[in-house]
């Protein structure tokens, strides 16, 4: 039963930000909200350690189209950077606000990029395309992912300046128009680089948080040196380049991991 150990573990810790949020914040939604994730998620753990092929591409569908579905098309909730911005504007500490904090500041010097691998649903759609392993070694693109970062914020701070009415519609608008955007620019990036993950190496501007703070992860993939062949296959599947046998925080690539265990899954000596 040990082994069930962080399935249970994940859910304990949802359930304890559930349950917090649900009587700090007098509102049973964040019961709901964090239990389906945390029950998502202890699911996909516990199927990744039955060793079912397709655990991850569960929890990505379960909590992805939750998300984008059910939160932002039919509740209206703004969940991407613009949204984050918006209520951080008004001092509303509630949906976009809380959905940073847990899943893309905070939370990742807990659980690194798990939200990229198991949540985003952005990344639910790109996962789904032909190049899962990156053809080529990546480029020096990083840079336009700040320019992203300033344009929504330039955005969503214009419309405060200049008073704009009805600010709620206009950024279920620019929901709308954003995911549709980043769905195009991320088919169209996959299929030029060949890289499934391109839009994430280069364009989101969420790992402006996502990036730093992961370098501080608690939980993050160690090679055993003892074990360790040096046969290479770890960087071979790894679909965000990371150099996953230099255990220091400073290895190549190391605030890309996803946390998507390829790497662990095909090690052939049970190194990671
Ligand atoms: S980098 Fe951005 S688009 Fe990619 S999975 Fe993470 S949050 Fe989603
Ligand atoms: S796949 Fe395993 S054995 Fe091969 S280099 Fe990576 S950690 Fe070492
Ligand atoms: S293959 Fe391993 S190192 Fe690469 S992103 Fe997935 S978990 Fe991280």
């Amino acid at each position: 039963m040990k082994k069930y150990a962080l399935p249970v573990l994940m859910l304990a810790v949802f359930e304890a930000v559930a349950v917090t949020l649900w009587l700090t914040k007098d509102n049973i939604f964040y019961l709901f909200n964090f239990s389906y994730i945390g029950c998502s998620i202890a699911l996909g753990v516990f199927l990744f350690i039955r060793k079912y092929e397709h655990a991850r591409r569960i929890v990505q569908l379960l909590v992805g189209l939750y998300m984008l579905v059910y939160l932002g098309l039919i509740c209206r909730e703004n969940m991407q950077i613009e949204g984050f911005w918006y209520y951080l504007f008004t001092g509303v500490f509630e949906a976009a606000t809380i959905h940073y904090a847990v899943a893309k500041i905070f939370g990742p010097l807990i659980f690194g990029r798990g939200w990229c691998g198991y949540a985003c649903w952005t990344a639910m759609v790109l996962d789904f395309l032909p190049y899962k392993v990156p053809a080529r070694p990546g480029k020096k693109l990083g840079w336009i992912r700040y320019i992203t970062f300033a344009l929504s914020l330039i955005f969503v701070s214009a419309l405060f300046l200049a008073h704009v009415g009805n600010i709620e519609r206009i950024m279920f608008l620019a929901f709308i128009i954003g995911n549709a955007l980043y769905y195009a620019v991320g088919i169209i990036l996959a299929f030029s680089l060949k890289d499934n993950r391109a839009f994430c190496k280069y364009i989101c501007p969420v790992t402006v948080f996502l990036k730093p703070m992961s370098y501080f992860a608690l939980l993050r993939v160690t090679c055993d040196r003892e074990k360790c062949i040096s046969c290479g296959k770890c960087r071979r599947v790894c679909p965000m380049n990371v150099d996953v046998t230099d255990n220091s925080r400073k290895r190549k690539n190391g605030t890309e991991c996803i946390l998507c265990m390829e790497c662990v899954k095909n090690c052939p000596k049970g190194a990671l």
